[in-house]
């Protein structure tokens, strides 16, 4: 029976490991941390009973994921959960546009510009299945659904900035763009918007969902999975070069899957990198990183927008420019003094995160690569700014720093929690040109991290296409599945 060893376990290394496994692979993972799971930890950070999640809070990806779709998990302990709402973003004059599965609520928070959203986003909605079919691959393919493709295309290739201009008042504009900061980067390059529509779509046509209990949970199914496939995992065990996994399993594996940095692959894989693969990974861009907040709060955030009150997620940066200004300040290198800051209230829909009157609250603002400062009164200011009185309802606060997040997981280089910068290039081509993006160039070896195609979230499509790029190489039989 082939052997296949997966060095990581957040969900692109557990989705490898799964597709492996089904496929009749014996699979071990190893992992360096002490809890597997890599972005989905869900842990008290604040005060006992309160569930925060350490990273990984919304699941718009999740849900839309056609490889966790495939897997059932809901029978091995995973339920969604959708907010009210399921993303508001307030203004400071009191107006909030917000993104609902109802689209009719969506249109009625944008005033006059109602109309012109509802035009852009029904008919890629309708299509969102086949939209997601495709994005969920590297970029570079041969289409299964070309005109849907094309028609959410059309809304992909220009800048941000410029696809803001479709709509006339803020509400709308600033929607977007801060939708389209999920990218982080600057907000007026070509592509820029590319995210903000994936992520607007999928709000409208699946929501903006957490899983009950915390976002640990989608990691607990996924293991259950793997044990009854017969997978193993190890923790505690940083694998650092080809040689020492084979000493710690006894036997070289059959194929290898890095669920890790491009950085750490390299050296993972040492000399027998191809020359070319170990440049383009060595030149792998890292984007800007976040400066995380966990709240205790007593009872609510007092928004000034009664519809924030029942948002699970909330963008707080101001209008478009603001947002721009911000997002292009942090790509410089520059902390600008509101940045662009997302909050999740996650216990609106699971309540279960709660203790006797408390609420975990949470938080990250977008701040410089590699930023050593903390951001923490930064964070708290602009939810004061659109609640004021919040300040008064903390009971305890955490908070980790972005060079506190890269050691958390070794991943988030410089406190990069998106696997790279999404600059044009790196969307298109990730983690460099090549027909297959996750062949490390040397026999069996294969990458298999946010890194590569599709990129950064809780989906498993990386695990799961590195995977079956490595089923390709191998026997006809194991590949059966
Ligand atoms: C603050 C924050 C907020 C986020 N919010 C969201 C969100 O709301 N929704 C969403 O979908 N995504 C979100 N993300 C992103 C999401 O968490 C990641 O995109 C996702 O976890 C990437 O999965 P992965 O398997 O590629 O890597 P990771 O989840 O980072 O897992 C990699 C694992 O590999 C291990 N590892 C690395 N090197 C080695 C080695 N040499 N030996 C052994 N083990 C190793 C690490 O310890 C880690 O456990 C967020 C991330 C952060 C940090």
């Amino acid at each position: 029976m082939a052997t296949a060893a997966v060095v990581g376990s957040g969900p692109n290394g557990l989705a490898a490991a799964i597709r492996l496994a089904r496929a009749g692979l014996t699979v071990t993972v190893l992992e360096g941390a002490e809890r597997p799971g890599g972005g989905t930890h869900t842990s008290e950070l604040t005060l006992p009973g309160l569930l925060h999640d350490d990273c990984a809070a919304i699941h718009p990806t999740g849900v839309a994921s056609p490889f966790l779709s495939s897997l059932g998990l809901e029978r091995y302990g995973l339920r969604w959960l959708w907010p009210e709402i399921d993303l508001a973003h307030p203004l400071d004059d009191g107006r909030a546009g917000v993104i609902s599965r109802d689209m009719a609520r969506t249109v009625d928070s944008l005033g006059r510009d109602g109309a012109a959203w509802r035009r852009l986003f029904a008919p890629l909605t309708a299509r969102f299945p086949r939209i997601a079919d495709e994005v969920f691959r590297p970029v570079p393919h041969l289409p299964r659904h070309p005109l849907a493709l094309a028609r959410f295309g059309l809304g992909v290739l220009p800048p941000a900035t410029w696809t803001a201009r479709y709509w006339r008042d803020e509400p709308a504009r600033a929607l977007f763009l801060g939708v389209a900061a999920h990218a982080f980067g600057r907000l007026d390059t070509p592509l820029s918007g590319s995210v903000g529509m994936l992520l607007a779509t999928a709000g409208h046509a699946v929501g903006w969902p957490v899983a009950e209990g915390g976002t640990y949970a989608i990691t607990t199914a996924m293991l259950r999975l793997l044990d009854t496939l017969g997978g193993t995992v190890r923790t505690g065990v940083t694998v650092t070069s080809l040689d020492h996994l084979t000493e710690l399993l006894g036997a070289a594996p059959d194929i290898v899957l890095l669920d890790t940095a491009p950085g750490a692959a390299a050296r993972i894989v040492g000399d027998r990198l191809p020359a070319r693969v170990r440049r383009a990974l060595t030149r792998y861009r890292h984007g800007p990183a976040v400066h995380k907040v966990d709240y205790a709060i007593e009872g609510d955030v007092p928004w000034t927008n009664d519809d924030c009150r029942r948002a699970g997620t909330l963008h707080l940066g101001g209008g478009a420019a603001e947002i721009a200004a911000a997002e292009a300040a942090t790509a410089r290198g520059t902390l600008p003094r509101r940045p662009f800051t997302l909050v999740g209230q996650q216990y609106l829909a699971d309540p279960s995160r709660s203790k006797d009157g408390l609420n975990p609250l949470y938080a990250y603002a977008h701040i410089p690569h590699g930023h050593t400062g903390d951001a923490t009164e930064a964070v708290t200011a602009q939810i004061e700014r659109f609640a004021p009185g919040f300040r008064d309802r903390i009971r305890a606060t955490h908070s980790r720093t972005a060079l506190q997040l890269a050691a958390h997981d070794p991943n988030y280089v410089g406190g990069d929690i998106a696997g790279g910068a999404n600059d044009a290039r790196q969307l298109l081509l990730r983690p460099r040109a090549a027909a297959d993006p996750y062949s490390l160039g040397v026999p069996g070896v294969y990458l298999c991290s946010a890194s590569t195609p599709p990129g950064a979230g809780v989906h498993g499509m990386c695990g799961a296409r590195a995977a079956e790029s490595a089923l390709a190489h191998l026997d006809a039989p194991a590949r059966r599945a």
